[in-house]
């Protein structure tokens, strides 16, 4: 990606130099090592959140220090700002053609951990998106795991998965959060994990969408940046990480989708560019 001279998004909250500190009786470790162990077996440790963040909080304060950035994260920090920047231009122009205005989400960025309106997070966990106070949070340390630990190196592979937190922000705002969070109350535990897949399928496609015009509209894409993509889609596919982190895959604990059908659901939103192709709640197929 050829970020020089880009526009920059000023929606970028850095929390990096906040520390967590104890509060009330104990230390609330229990539960964010829960989170992390779910995280680990490819299990979505949102749901959860809530759940494991009942006991008393590790607060984030700050230490009053600005965080001291490497040469290297600089530039990280500033990609992250053009690539959110990027999303903002295709989704205020594409939301309100569907009747929806579009609201740009603020990008946290962490180190260690966070608190966000979904509980406390750890940075194990990888990249998530909090409806509540519609919030990316990325510890840009993912980014190292992403090409040391996943194989998919390249900063086009960390545009995904910015792009992809943002589609799910965009089926935040559209409605599609909320349904699916309803149809999976009632669900058994094998329909509710089915609809978790077919979010983060058309958060895959929304990502899709967003690069096709980033390519178009604003020629941000340089050659091999689609490759890195898929790469990145294919990586960090549950059956993957399943295999990276317990040696094997386990079909049913899939939240996120195959290899396979993240890369084709990108796809598919890469080429057409059309939300509408996204629809992974009608499709028969995967
Ligand atoms: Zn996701």
């Amino acid at each position: 990606m050829d970020i020089r001279g880009r526009r920059k998004s000023s929606n970028i909250e850095d929390r990096r130099g906040m520390r967590p500190v104890r509060t009330g009786v104990g230390l609330s470790i229990g539960g964010v090592l829960f989170l992390v162990v779910l995280s680990l077996l490819g299990i979505n440790p949102l749901p959860f959140l809530g759940v494991a963040t009942k006991a008393p909080e590790v607060q984030m304060q700050d230490t009053g220090q600005p965080y001291q950035e490497s040469p290297q994260e600089t530039v990280l920090r500033e990609m992250t700002a053009v690539v959110l920047a990027d999303t903002e231009e295709t989704w205020n122009a594409l939301l309100p053609q569907y009747g929806v205005q579009y609201r740009e989400p603020t990008l946290v960025l962490f180190s260690g951990a966070v608190q966000s309106a979904c509980g406390t997070a750890e940075s194990a966990m990888g990249p998530f998106y909090c409806p509540l106070d519609e919030k990316v949070y990325i510890d840009m340390s993912f980014y190292d795991d992403l090409s040391q630990r996943f194989g998919a190196p390249g900063d086009f592979a960390q545009a995904y998965v910015i792009a992809h937190e943002v589609g799910h922000h965009v089926q935040n705002l559209v409605g599609t959060a909320e349904k699916v969070q309803a149809a999976q109350q009632s669900a058994s535990k094998a329909d509710a994990n089915q609809l978790s897949v077919r979010m983060e399928l058309q958060a895959d496609c929304f990502a899709g969408v967003w690069a096709h015009h980033a390519a178009r509209s604003r020629q941000l894409l340089e050659s091999g940046d689609i490759e890195e993509g898929l790469r990145a889609a294919s990586a960090i596919g549950d059956d993957r990480i399943q295999r990276e982190t317990q040696g094997r895959v386990v079909p049913d604990a899939f939240t996120h989708g195959t290899s396979e059908q993240r890369s084709r659901w990108f796809r598919r939103g890469l080429e057409s560019g059309k939300p509408e192709s996204c629809d992974t709640f009608a499709a028969q197929q995967l």
